[in-house]
């Protein structure tokens, strides 16, 4: 498809011709060097050339497309009130509300020294203060790609002058089913523009969407900074499956670990495990897609403000989370999908910082331990973790289905769903909340004119791709751990 960039070394913000308005902001940031996505992206997207990315969040992307952009788009800033002066010259979508928020507040801070105007819209919120925002017109406008179609429709988004579009974690996209939503608004743009394509995995559907709506793009692949994987030490530790509550509770004790995300396989479970731990005298709070957006959002902030010790969160909703120097992550279970397993580990020593990926095994778990191995490509220290005092319930809350209050207070019936078949039997399908599969999700003042619409419903959400991302991640050469687990 293209050539493909090597990793320089010791590069500079100086180095890129940034304007002295970026480079201000830069500095504010706390950012001194590079990472070397952006090593390699930043000069590629100056130079107006389209990219195809194989990078993860925590290697400093959005920065890495951020920054030029707001370079690229400086000649056109005004400090005009007229909204024409601000029409939309860059777009960038993601799969998820959360991705959306957090690209959104760098890009606000990458640009804050400049008179560009950036702009969110996601899902799940009321749409008449975005309206509000995107009549006043705003060059930069991070969205999702379902309410983004709900503003076109509305005739609040006008894409007719979008220079460069993002496309970022592309691959998550496609396996949240938002395949005909991209289609819809690609088709809104002008042909005529740069586009930036971010992905973990470069599947055959990405590299079908690559080939299809790209320009001769420059690939750029970027392990997972060496730092980051170098200063995560994974370790497995087995336990009994009633005992696991017992050893997320002792691993956060006898590691005085004070910001720790928790992943469990579901919704359900993580609901779950968050009361249990609250029972036990941890803090704890579950994100997940039974959750409003702005429950999602207060348990987010309330955990990056160390108000909450555990953060109990599924796959999905954990998807994007930027939670800087996260010290440890704990696996309740091990994902059924293998490469959810090097998403999760990759929330802890971020940007350099060290950090502990920490999992739960239990015999009926193996196959998902071998399937891990085999994606990273190296076999991970099992230990045995003894919970003294085991922390059980009156009522085993993992038995048949009853009624069981939700997060929000109320009561509702267990439905028994892929999440929760019980362990042993088959259970490959990838664990979800559907909460976040829907690809296109009108709020209610846009359902009068998402009714209208007469293009079939997005396709079914498909498996996550198989597509080996060790080699991508350079193989997590990571130290084994030796001490005991006591
Ligand atoms: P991202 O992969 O874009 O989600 O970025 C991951 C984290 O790295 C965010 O907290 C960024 O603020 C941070 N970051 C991005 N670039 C740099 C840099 N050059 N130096 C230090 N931290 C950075």
């Amino acid at each position: 498809m293209s050539d493909t960039a090597t990793t320089p070394t010791n590069a500079t913000f100086d180095q890129f011709g940034l304007h002295a308005d970026i480079l201000k902001a830069i500095a504010e940031q706390g950012y001194t060097t590079p990472t070397p996505i952006q090593a390699e992206a930043i000069p590629v997207v100056l130079g107006g050339r389209d990219v195809m990315g194989a990078a993860q969040t925590g290697t400093g992307k959005t920065a890495g497309f951020s920054l030029p952009i707001i370079q690229r788009l400086l000649p056109l800033a005004s400090t005009s009130a007229s909204p024409a002066r601000h029409p939309v010259r860059a777009l960038i979508l993601t799969p998820t509300r959360e991705l959306a928020d957090q690209v959104a507040a760098n890009v606000q801070a990458y640009a804050k020294h400049t008179s560009l105007r950036s702009a969110v819209v996601f899902g799940g919120v009321d749409m008449n203060p975005q309206s509000a925002e995107l009549r006043r017109g705003v060059e930069i406008l991070i969205a999702t790609p379902g309410r983004l179609l709900d503003h076109v429709q509305q005739k609040t988004a006008n894409l007719g002058q979008v220079q460069i579009l993002v496309l970022d974690e592309a691959d998550r996209m496609l396996d949240m089913g938002f395949l005909p939503d991209l289609q819809r608004i690609l088709n809104l743009l002008p042909a005529e523009r740069q586009t930036l394509l971010f992905s973990a995995t470069f599947s055959p559907e990405i590299k079908k969407l690559a080939s299809t709506y790209l320009r001769n793009p420059q690939t750029i692949e970027v392990a997972r900074s060496n730092s980051t994987a170098t200063n995560v030490t994974q370790i497995v530790y087995e336990v009994a499956e009633g005992d696991k509550t017992g050893a997320v509770v002792k691993l956060i004790r006898d590691r005085g670990l004070k910001q720790v995300i928790v992943f469990c396989n579901s919704k359900i479970g993580a609901s779950r495990l968050a009361r249990q731990l609250e029972r036990d005298g941890v803090v704890a709070t579950a994100i997940h897609g039974d959750r409003t957006q702005s429950e999602r959002m207060q348990a987010l902030d309330a955990f990056k403000r160390g108000e909450i010790e555990a953060l109990v969160a599924t796959d999905v909703a954990a998807r994007g989370l930027d939670i800087a120097e996260l010290p440890a992550v704990i696996n309740f279970d091990l994902p059924f999908n293998a490469e959810d397993y090097v998403h999760r580990i990759g929330r802890t020593g971020r940007a350099g910082a060290s950090g502990d990926a920490l999992s739960l095994f239990s015999p009926n778990e193996r196959k998902q331990l071998a399937d891990i191995e085999k994606l990273i490509k190296r076999p991970l220290d099992v230990q045995r973790l003894t919970v003294d005092t085991p922390v059980r319930h009156h009522h085993d809350e993992r038995a048949a289905p009853r009624r069981e209050r939700d997060d929000r207070g109320g009561s509702r019936r267990r439905t028994t769903g892929a999440h929760e078949r019980p362990h042993g039997t088959h259970h490959r399908q990838q664990p979800v909340d559907d909460f976040f599969l829907k690809p296109y999700e009108p709020s209610p003042s846009a359902v009068s004119a998402a009714a209208k619409r007469d293009e079939a419903p997005a396709a079914p959400q498909k498996p996550a791709s198989k597509q080996p991302l060790a080699a991508l991640l350079g193989g997590f050469g990571m130290p084994r751990k030796t001490t005991p687990s006591n």
